[in-house]
């Protein structure tokens, strides 16, 4: 399994070399600059650097004038579970532009982009073990490819980072059609835990997802996972962050 993906993904960067020889070199997927075999070209890059912004120590949403903790979370909050979220953009501008090229438009090359600012942020909070969110089911079926499973496999086979896969999505419900209230109350019997997993489990890991809205879905498979297991820590990484 491991080695077959190795191999795929070598003869896959192989391919795009020389199909980008042939073609002149690959356009950035952005300004349409000649980009070489990345998705974007440095300039490009460059918007999309991790931002350095003060964010919600538990639901990782952008902080305007409050400290520490928002004003949901002080007040109503969604998460208390998850011991921390950390998401690499808020959900805006270019970013947006770029999360719907991977997912919608299905330019896979972007997984690799990704895969290496997760790395990153990873090893900055020394996180090694990622639990994956289920995607519904049906989507893989409807959509061809699951962008969290494939972030998880580059992450495991070219960063050696531990996936565990814990939990299993029961419910297909999709979530972007409910308002806040409805999310809430459905998230909670979407997921169930998946005993397929390994016994030895870390004291703290991290559940990566692509988005986060309301944080439901986060928390209801840090609460799952620690019902379930001596987890002592459960942290969160998300792509984007909708604020
Ligand atoms: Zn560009
Ligand atoms: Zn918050």
């Amino acid at each position: 399994m491991k080695t077959l993906f190795k191999i795929k993904s070598l003869v896959l960067t192989f391919l795009r070399l020389f199909y980008s020889l042939l073609s002149g070199g690959e356009k950035c997927i952005i300004c349409g600059n000649l980009s070489y075999l990345l998705p974007l070209c440095p300039e490009c890059r460059k918007l999309f650097t991790i931002e350095e912004v003060k964010r919600c120590k538990c639901c990782g949403k952008e902080l305007i004038s409050e400290t520490e903790l928002c004003m949901e979370c002080r007040e109503n909050p969604v998460i208390k579970n998850v011991d921390g979220t950390f998401p690499l953009f808020s959900y805006r501008l270019w970013n947006k532009e770029l999360l719907f090229l991977w997912k919608i438009q299905g330019i896979r090359a972007l997984s690799y982009f990704f895969a290496g600012l997760v790395f990153k942020a990873l090893k900055q909070l020394q996180l090694e073990y990622l639990v994956p969110v289920p995607p519904r089911p049906g989507k893989i079926r409807k959509n061809g490819w699951d962008q969290i499973d494939e972030l998880c496999k580059i992450l495991k086979y070219h960063y050696g980072i531990k996936v565990l896969p814990l939990l299993e999505r029961i419910s297909s419900t999709q979530q972007k059609k409910l308002n806040r209230d409805e999310r809430l109350s459905t998230i909670k019997s979407a997921y169930v835990f998946s005993n397929k997993a390994l016994l030895n489990l870390p004291q703290k890991l991290c559940i990566i997802d692509d988005v986060c809205t309301t944080g439901a879905t986060l928390e209801t498979c840090a609460q799952i996972i620690k019902a379930n297991t001596s987890v002592e820590k459960v942290y969160a990484m998300t792509l984007f962050a909708v604020d």
